[in-house]
């Protein structure tokens, strides 16, 4: 039987439905969680990147400062720009748009902000604090691939998870956090990359299969359990000159076998990708909410 596909569109609707309304009881407060966007250059993706999630904050009523610096801006400037939000009031998080011109340490950007307000959960004080399972900001594409499981009804505890990716951004903080004795993990958790030498040798045994490679079809059918749960979070481009852009986007996973032996499978587009601003909005409340008196 075909799987049932995960609507990663209507999951982040739902959430984000719920944190209009909290955001509503917060202004009742006369609190408004407040989000200071710092992007730095032209990249055109990472523009577009910025105004999504810009679009996201005002449709929920979250205060989003726009700085926009050139790409000429010295690390300096920035590190100052990012010391004046760590003392604004207004502002609950702080989101430094990736990638940094080249000129400028992206470590030493991400030490500069406050920790309290480092709603990506990037900084090294909440990435230790994520590995001793205190509670932090969860960064958000690993928070919003455990979300869609959750709304999905999976229950994580107990199951075998194979995630394929060891990056800092998804691969290696979902491995932590699903690992976690709480509610949001409870699982046995095993990280394959390029150098795991059989891959479909731990894939085949994963109850719930996570895709994070960045490659097209780096899961196919043959590399999973019948009733598997498959995870796409790769976004890939490939030539299709009937698209007016001359491609498509892409998973990892080879979707249209995958889902006749998976018993929940997401999509790309419309899968994870709708999480990961959803996530963000979520940190962002959060925070204003933490510097609410209680
Ligand atoms: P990344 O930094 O390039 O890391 C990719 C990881 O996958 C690395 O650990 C690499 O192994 C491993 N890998 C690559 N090809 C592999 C293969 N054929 N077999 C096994 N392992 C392989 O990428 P990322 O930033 O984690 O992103 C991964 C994908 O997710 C990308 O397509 C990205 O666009 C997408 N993404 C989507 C969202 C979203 O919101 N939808 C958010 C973030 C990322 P090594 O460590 O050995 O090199």
């Amino acid at each position: 039987m075909a799987a049932k596909i995960i609507d990663g569109k209507q999951i982040a609707a739902d959430m984000r439905a719920k944190l209009k309304a909290e955001v509503a009881a917060l202004a009742k407060k006369g609190i408004v969680p407040g989000l200071g966007v710092i992007l730095v250059g032209d990249d055109p993706a990472s523009h577009s990147y910025v105004t999504a999630k810009q679009k996201a904050c005002s449709e929920i009523g979250i205060y989003s400062a726009d700085n926009r610096l050139p790409a000429s801006a010295s690390q300096k400037e920035l590190i100052a720009l990012i010391g004046k939000m760590n003392k604004d009031p207004k502002i609950h998080g702080i989101l430094v748009q990736l990638p940094l011109p080249k000129h400028i340490d992206e470590q030493e950007v991400l030490l500069s902000i406050d920790p309290a307000k480092d709603i990506d959960g990037f900084h090294p004080v909440n990435v230790g604090k994520m590995v001793q399972g205190q509670k932090i900001f969860l960064p958000c594409t690993p928070h919003g691939i455990i979300q869609l499981l959750i709304h999905s009804g999976v229950k994580i505890e107990g199951t075998n998870v194979v995630i394929v990716g060891r990056s800092n951004i998804v691969g290696k903080p979902l491995a932590n956090i699903l690992m976690q004795k709480s509610p949001l993990g409870n699982a046995t958790v095993t990280v394959c990359h390029t150098k795991t030498k059989n891959i479909a040798e731990h894939t085949k045994r994963a109850d719930i299969v996570i895709a994070a490679a960045g490659s097209v079809n780096t899961i196919t059918a043959d590399m999973i359990k019948a009733g598997a749960v498959v995870i796409d979070v790769g976004v890939n481009r490939v030539d299709d000159p009937s698209k007016k852009a001359g491609y498509r986007l892409v998973g990892d996973v080879d979707f249209e076998r995958v889902k006749e032996k998976a018993s929940l499978i997401t999509p790309v587009p419309g899968g994870v990708g709708p999480m990961t601003i959803t996530m963000l909005l979520y940190n962002v409340v959060d925070a204003a909410r933490q510097s609410s008196p209680k």
